[in-house]
């Protein structure tokens, strides 16, 4: 188990679920309060701690009784796109490729990669994800990869 604190200072005051600042001196009984999360939707391998995160009291998955979903944004013009934590616990895992999300246009294409790579370097800052933007059926299709 960590401290508040050293979660906190690793996650750089953020909540990994929300992606909105968490203010350390808030109390940990306010909703918007800081609280540490652990990360369960993935079983974690024998032995090993399961991941703790900073979150939001009211964003935290209480041990995975909540499933946790990182939302896209609203501001991206994507259809079906892929749920994020699950994508991401995979692709860590297995590695490869997976397409996450199809979008009307190149450039929305191109919006939502820049998104999403921003937005995981704090989701699994220790992961490094690529993406990939195609042509297929009409549409552009956003594809994830690690390397
Ligand atoms: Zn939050």
């Amino acid at each position: 188990m960590s401290t508040l604190t050293e979660v906190g200072d690793r996650d750089g005051w953020r909540c990994w679920l929300c992606d909105e600042p968490v203010d350390p001196d808030m109390s940990v009984n306010d909703p918007r309060g800081p609280s540490i999360d652990a990360v369960t939707n993935a079983k974690p391998k024998k032995g090993a701690p399961v991941p703790e995160r900073l979150a939001h009291r009211a964003c935290n998955t209480r041990k995975g009784a909540v499933k946790a979903v990182v939302p896209w944004s609203s501001d991206l013009f994507v259809v079906d796109p892929a749920p994020i934590v699950e994508t991401v616990e995979r692709l860590s895992r297995k590695g490869g490729r997976e397409v996450v999300a199809r979008c009307p246009t190149h450039q929305d294409a191109d919006q939502a990669a820049d998104w999403l790579v921003d937005r995981l370097s704090r989701l699994a800052p220790d992961q490094r994800f690529a993406t990939e933007v195609k042509p297929g059926g009409g549409q552009f299709l956003l594809a994830l990869t690690t390397r």
